[in-house]
């Protein structure tokens, strides 16, 4: 059974008073917060308590409309993508300096909605989502074609160009972070958008849509509209008037909205999906070094060397597989720190898991844990609820995990580490591989050879080698197989938000062939 779980439950009992005031509720359509068509709102909870925080307008299928007319003048009419490309670097830069003046503000907006700690989300969150617009505004005035060698007789050109309208429908888990890497290469490309932030998490982006104006983007660039996947996410995902949508979220969804961009006008699409990655601890790994990576690999959700975390990340370590030379040690190490770990109110200092996002979460979250025990896996520390409210879950580890569990199979989104044992080197390959998805991968060790082998054996997008959720705006991100399609952040984002265009020009006479 489990151990006795001797965190800070007592923390609980007072709720700190967010140091923000949530000013911006309603749709942003061409430049101006405004109701929803149909007068609805809908609710966003604190999931710290469950209560309400505030109405949100919902945004519905003629909202989208709205948005949409407007992406679209703003498109084939305005300014945005007929400035120069200098103009628009400025106008992201100066964005970027907003977000950084503000970054408290939008930080406690962040971990208000989504639960995640305060420190996580003014540290890191917040100057990654400066960082990543910087990094695109850098890259707005350095698009350009090639020249193409052709055959003699014919000077040929191509020309990258914006795609259009790009729809985007973005998760709750990084709110902010997905929004940055979908509107900051559309941006940099010259691209206009109608984006849909998730349901459990509309707040932080409307704040951040002012502040895109503040800095002088024109109206109707970026149109955000809050509401939900059936109705709004649908609605962008069919329309024949966007020309591309991305996509990031789970992978049922995914196939929903590449099947309604195909029944509609076959818009571009890229997908970041759901994920089982795994984290691979080799024989002659240092123990200590591996749990606390491993640890910060699965219940962590955020960039490097910070230790707080709640599990809610598309890429976590959530299949910890060890050798088993080292995997009794291992086992009681990771139950100790998982143990240790502090969790509690996220405006805590110190704390480095909070709440779930919703009861959705919560609800799904116990279940794996309680199928977890049913299939036989030893639970070694937490196992339940964490105190009496809101949706905290307890560190929860489990040993003696096997590969045909749901639990190894499935995407828990949660705190729950499973650590499963083996052998050797090929059977880690063939077990790590054998799973829909193929979005990351830890590899542990200090041996030079192994680590070559199984970053390339490894059918995945990412592969962190003695590190884990290195995401830096260079390094580019996405999944094999049912992990996604298409690559965000990066040089190779950008493909995501250009069309190329072949311009063959007959020539007379050329000098040389
Ligand atoms: P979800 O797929 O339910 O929702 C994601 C978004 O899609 C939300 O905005 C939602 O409103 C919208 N949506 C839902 N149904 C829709 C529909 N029928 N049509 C159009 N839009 C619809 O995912 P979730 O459970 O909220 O988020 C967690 C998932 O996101 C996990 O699977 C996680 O792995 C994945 N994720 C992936 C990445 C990545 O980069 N690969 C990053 C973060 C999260």
């Amino acid at each position: 059974g489990a151990r006795r779980y001797s965190n800070l439950a007592a923390s609980l009992e007072d709720t700190i008073t967010p140091p923000v005031k949530v000013e911006q509720t309603q749709l942003l359509i061409n430049g101006k917060f405004v109701d929803s068509a149909s007068g609805k709102t809908f609710p966003t909870l604190d999931p710290r308590t469950g209560e309400v925080i505030a109405q949100v307008a919902e945004g519905d299928v003629e909202d989208v409309n709205r948005a949409v007319v407007a992406a679209r003048k703003a498109f084939d009419e305005g300014p945005w993508p007929r400035m120069t490309a200098y103009e628009r670097s400025k106008i992201l830069f100066r964005f970027a300096d907003l977000i950084e003046k503000h970054n408290d503000e939008i930080a406690a907006l962040e971990t208000w909605d989504n639960g995640k700690p305060y420190e996580q989300s003014a540290k890191i969150e917040v100057p990654m989502l400066a960082r990543v617009f910087r990094y695109y505004a850098g890259w707005a005035d350095k698009i350009h074609g090639m020249t193409v060698r052709g055959d003699g007789s014919h000077h040929v050109q191509t020309l990258h160009e914006p795609i259009g309208v790009a729809g985007q429908i973005i998760p709750w888990n990084f709110p902010l972070l997905m929004l940055s890497w979908k509107l900051g290469p559309a941006l940099a490309c010259g691209n206009t958008v109608v984006l849909k932030t998730a349901e459990q998490t509309p707040l932080s982006a409307l704040l951040v849509g002012r502040l895109l104006h503040e800095a002088g983007l024109p109206e109707g660039v970026v149109n955000i509209v809050s509401g939900f996947g059936p109705t709004a996410g649908a609605a962008i995902a069919s329309h024949m008037d966007i020309d591309k949508v991305a996509f990031t979220g789970s992978t049922d969804v995914g196939k929903i909205i590449l099947e309604l961009a195909s029944k509609s006008n076959l818009k571009a699409v890229s997908l970041e999906l759901g994920g089982k990655s795994p984290f691979i601890v080799c024989e002659d790994a240092d123990v200590d070094q591996a749990v606390e990576m491993a640890h910060f690999a699965l219940f962590f959700n955020q960039v490097t060397n910070f230790r707080q975390t709640y599990g809610q990340c598309c890429c976590a370590g959530s299949r910890t597989f060890v050798h088993e030379r080292v995997y009794d040690e291992f086992v009681e190490k990771a139950k100790a720190r998982a143990i240790n770990r502090a969790v509690g109110d996220p405006f805590k200092s110190g704390i480095e898991q909070g709440p779930q996002v919703d009861s959705e979460q919560f609800e799904k979250i116990l279940k794996y844990i309680r199928h977890g025990v049913d299939s036989g896996a030893t639970l070694q520390a937490g196992g339940d609820r964490h105190g009496s409210k809101g949706y905290y879950i307890q560190p929860t580890v489990f040993s003696d995990v096997k590969d045909d569990m749901l639990i190894a199979k499935d995407e828990i989104f949660g705190p729950v580490q499973t650590i499963l044992k083996f052998k050797n080197l090929d059977e880690v390959i063939a077990r790590a591989n054998n799973s829909r998805y193929g979005l990351a991968a830890g590899v542990f060790t200090q041996n030079l050879d192994t680590a070559n082998r199984l970053m390339r054996a490894l059918r995945v997008g990412s592969v962190w080698i003695n590190c884990f959720d290195v995401f830096d705006a260079t390094i580019p991100f996405g999944g094999y197989k049912m992990s996604g399609i298409g690559r965000e952040k990066g040089i190779y984002s950008l493909n995501n938000y250009l069309q190329v265009k072949a311009v063959v020009t007959s020539i007379k006479n050329p000098a040389w062939l």
